[in-house]
C-alpha cells in the first residue's frame, strides 16, 4: 500500500513475488487507478509471454487491460507516446538487465514506472534483473500466493514438470505456489497431494 506519493516527479514501484501471487492483478489494480485519475497510461509486457493473450495483461482470475507486446527493452523507448505519465510493465524479469536503465530513464524523466515480475525463479534463486530493478525503485511490494501443500503464505513457484530452461512461461498445471518449507529446489513431476506423501514418507 503506497500512502503519499511524490508529486512532480518520476518514480519506480516494482511490485514482486511468486507465481499465483497476484503480481499481475495488482498491477492492473494500480493502472485501472491511474486511469480513473485520467492519467495516460501505456502497457508493455514481453512477446514471450503469449500464455492468456498476445495483446493485453491478463491476471489468473482474467483480470485485462490492452498492452504492448514487445521483444526487447529498448523497444519501450521506441512506442512510448510522447503523453504517457504512467507506464506499466508485465513479465519485467524476461527483458533481463536492459529494463532496468530504461525504468531509470523512465523514471528521470518523470513518469510513473509500475513493474510486476517473479522475483525468484524455478530454483528459488533470485530472478535478474528483480534485485537490481528493486534497488533502484522507490517502492517495493512483495506479493504472496498460498501454499498448495499446507495453507501457509507462498514466495516459491515450484515447477512441476520437467525442463530445465529458466523461462519456461508459466502456466497453471506447470507451476505450484509454495512455502519455503515444502519447496523442493528441483523440477519434480508430481502433484502437490503426492508430494505431500513423500514428504511425510521421507
Ligand atoms: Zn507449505
Amino acid at each position: 500500500m503506497i500512502v503519499g506519493f511524490p508529486r512532480n516527479i518520476g518514480w519506480i514501484e516494482v511490485v514482486c513475488g511468486s507465481m499465483f501471487s497476484g503480481k499481475t492483478e495488482e498491477l492492473i489494480r494500480r493502472l485501472k487507478r491511474a486511469k480513473i485519475a485520467q492519467q495516460n497510461v501505456q502497457i508493455f509486457k514481453p512477446r514471450i509471454d503469449d500464455r492468456y493473450d498476445a495483446v493485453r495483461i491478463v491476471s489468473h482470475s482474467r483480470q485485462q487491460l490492452e498492452s504492448i507486446a514487445i521483444e526487447r527493452a529498448e523497444d519501450l523507448l521506441r512506442h512510448l507516446k510522447p503523453e504517457t505519465q504512467v507506464v506499466g510493465i508485465d513479465e519485467v524479469q524476461f527483458f533481463g538487465a536492459e529494463i532496468v536503465p530504461v525504468c531509470e530513464s523512465l523514471a528521470n524523466k518523470g513518469l510513473r514506472v509500475i513493474a510486476a515480475g517473479l522475483d525468484q525463479d524455478y530454483r528459488g534463486l533470485p530472478f535478474e534483473p528483480m534485485p537490481q530493478l528493486m534497488a533502484v525503485a522507490e517502492f517495493v511490494s512483495k506479493e504472496l500466493a498460498i501454499c498448495v501443500v499446507c495453507g501457509n503464505p507462498a514466495n516459491r513457484s515450484q515447477r512441476i514438470v520437467s525442463s530445465s530452461d529458466r523461462v519456461v512461461v508459466g502456466a497453471e498445471g506447470d507451476y505450484e505456489a509454495r512455502c519455503r518449507k515444502c519447496f523442493i529446489p528441483e523440477p519434480v513431476k508430481a502433484s502437490a497431494q503426492e508430494n505431500l506423501k513423500l514428504r511425510l514418507r521421507g
